[in-house]
């Protein structure tokens, strides 16, 4: 048997370059689930699709 993953979630490191900080906080982004820590949650969200936006087809 393998390890108990306990959470089932594993850890995201930040996705701010050269940032290898546990990152908590995922924002749907156009180029997928971006992961940023608390520093660089900026980041982040300035690149966050907006829910229910339906604009461009
Ligand atoms: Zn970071």
């Amino acid at each position: 048997m393998t390890s108990e993953s306990e959470v089932g979630m594993p850890p995201h490191p930040c996705c701010h370059d050269g940032c290898k900080t546990y990152a908590p906080f995922g924002y749907n982004t156009r180029y997928g689930t971006l992961w940023f820590c608390h520093e660089h949650k900026d980041e982040g969200e300035a690149q966050r699709i907006q829910p229910g936006f339906h604009g461009r087809t």
